[in-house]
């Protein structure tokens, strides 16, 4: 698990020198009890770290100048106790490259009815200062999550826990490193794309390896080590009794525990967050790598297969969103349909490689066929899902821009044994219905890949989207495809104009 409380957001309180000493006390004690109690709550996944009150051009622009270079704060909350005239704020917003949340919020919440007098409306004036913040922020453009009302409020505080999640993932890409197996798998469209423009946009950088570079790390792994990861799959997993000791296919779940093992001594070394591979470079690996891909996503690397590097980067980032919630994060594909016009049902899956986090229940390990790639079977984990709420989100390259879609779905409960299907599995209902749903998703082009959620919100994806300065478009439920057709439509004209 990635621990998100080494990560700090700033609590900046925006003022000016015009007040006088008391005052300016009483906002500095105020902020400081907010940022305090911010802190404390158990919905805030990381730090909230008070600053003192900035009331000059030189001091936003130098705490803004200090969040930038500040290894650990992922990002900024704002809150203008005061008026704090919003001129002061450009130069310092100008080079702010970390995300901000404007926290429109009042020390007090309620108004003292009968001691209300123009000493108490100097001091609490939010609801005009905070709108003078929020002109220049629109006159820059720059993306920010506006958050209103009372800092106890625990609406509040969700909003501001999706928002710090949002941002320890965006923080997490900044320099990160993908590694790709071989490429992307011949002739396919989707999961390809511009990786200059990603580096550029998101941080990341996405880079090729050879599988025998692979294979040579794979090959040094000793006997030692894959008896205590098999020892470690007899105790965590339900074993088919081929794959046991002694069972005909012992040496294949060998081979598999030595690839599992190579793969995460290659990732560390090259200091990796996730990986692509594909079935149609294997060289000299036995097998396609299944479980050692399910495993090494459920230890927190992103995953995609067939050198999909941008579903790989974002299950990454969904990762390091969802960390510490109950439910994981998963790389997926829309896989068959049931089209039952009384049950419709989407049934995800992949040839192998859905991640552990997601399971219900002990997984089954296994050893099957894989009908391509035509090497030795490959040993998975097979399981299934269970119900409840969950989304699946896909970033396409569309040549001018990226966009990342998010489906709402409704995960249910496995109706039926499926004892012929040798893959982990998840059934699920699209909002805002099956037919509604697919088409739209068909219409903005979102990949048949996707990260799979259970403890992420459309909410954590947009505030992520929005970090990342990339179109974001949502299939929930309250979709209607006319609607839905003319937003992608007067997007199309907005990114033309938008060069930025
Ligand atoms: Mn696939």
């Amino acid at each position: 698990m990635i621990d998100l409380k080494k990560f700090e957001v700033w609590f900046v309180t925006g003022s000016q020198d015009l007040y006088g000493e008391e005052t300016l006390k009483q906002v500095a004690a105020d902020s400081q009890e907010i940022a305090a109690s911010l802190n404390n709550a158990s919905q805030m996944p990381v730090r909230v770290v008070f600053k003192p009150t900035v009331k000059s051009t030189e001091e936003i622009y130098a705490i803004c100048q200090e969040a930038n270079v500040a290894p650990n704060c992922i990002g900024i909350i704002t809150w203008m106790h005061t008026f704090s005239p919003a001129k002061m704020w450009i130069n310092g917003l100008k080079i702010l490259n970390k995300p901000v949340a404007h926290l429109h919020t009042q020390f007090n919440r309620d108004i003292p009815w009968s001691t209300i007098d123009m000493d108490y409306m100097n001091l609490h004036q939010s609801a005009h200062g905070d709108r003078e913040f929020g002109f220049i922020m629109s006159r820059m453009r720059i993306n920010r999550k506006v958050i209103v009302g009372h800092w106890k409020d625990s609406e509040v505080l969700d909003q501001l826990n999706a928002w710090s999640r949002a941002a320890a993932g965006w923080n997490d890409w900044q320099g990160a490193r993908f590694v790709r197996f071989g490429d992307n798998m011949r002739f396919v469209a989707v999961t390809d794309g511009d990786k200059v423009e990603a580096e550029l946009k998101f941080g990341f950088s996405v880079n090729t390896h050879g599988i025998g570079d692979l294979v040579a790390v794979i090959n040094q792994i000793g006997d030692s080590e894959v008896d205590k990861l098999i020892a470690e799959y007899e105790e965590r997993y339900a074993l088919m009794d081929s794959l046991r000791k002694g069972g005909a296919q012992y040496s294949s779940l060998r081979d598999a525990a030595r690839i599992e093992l190579g793969m995460k001594s290659f990732l560390e070394a090259g200091n990796y967050k996730g990986f692509s591979d594909t079935f149609e470079d294997l060289h000299d690996m036995a097998q396609l790598p299944g479980i050692a891909s399910q495993r090494l996503m459920n230890a927190g690397y992103g995953f995609a297969g067939e050198g999909d590097w941008k579903t790989a980067a974002l299950v990454r980032a969904m990762k390091v969103m969802g960390s510490g919630l109950a439910g994981g994060n998963a790389f997926m594909e829309d896989y068959t349909y049931h089209f039952d016009p009384s049950n419709p049902l989407v049934l995800g899956s992949h040839m192998l490689e859905i991640c552990e986090s997601i399971a219900d229940g002990k997984p089954k390990c296994e050893i099957h066929p894989l009908g391509i790639g035509g090497k030795g079977d490959p040993v998975r984990l097979v399981f299934n899902v269970a119900a409840g709420p969950a989304l699946n989100a896909s970033i396409v390259d569309m040549g001018n821009r990226f966009r990342m879609l998010v489906n709402e779905v409704e995960a249910v409960a496995p109706q039926h044994d499926l004892p012929k299907l040798p893959v982990a599995r998840v059934l699920w209902k699209p909002y805002p219905d099956m037919k509604t749903g697919c088409a739209a998703w068909i219409l903005a082009g979102g990949a048949h890949h996707t990260g799979y959620s259970q403890n992420l919100t459309s909410e954590h994806m947009q505030d992520f989207a929005e970090m990342a300065g990339i179109e974001f478009v949502k299939i929930g439920k309250e979709t209607n495809l006319y609607q839905f057709k003319n937003e992608l439509r007067w997007s199309e004209v907005y990114y033309q104009l938008n060069k930025s």
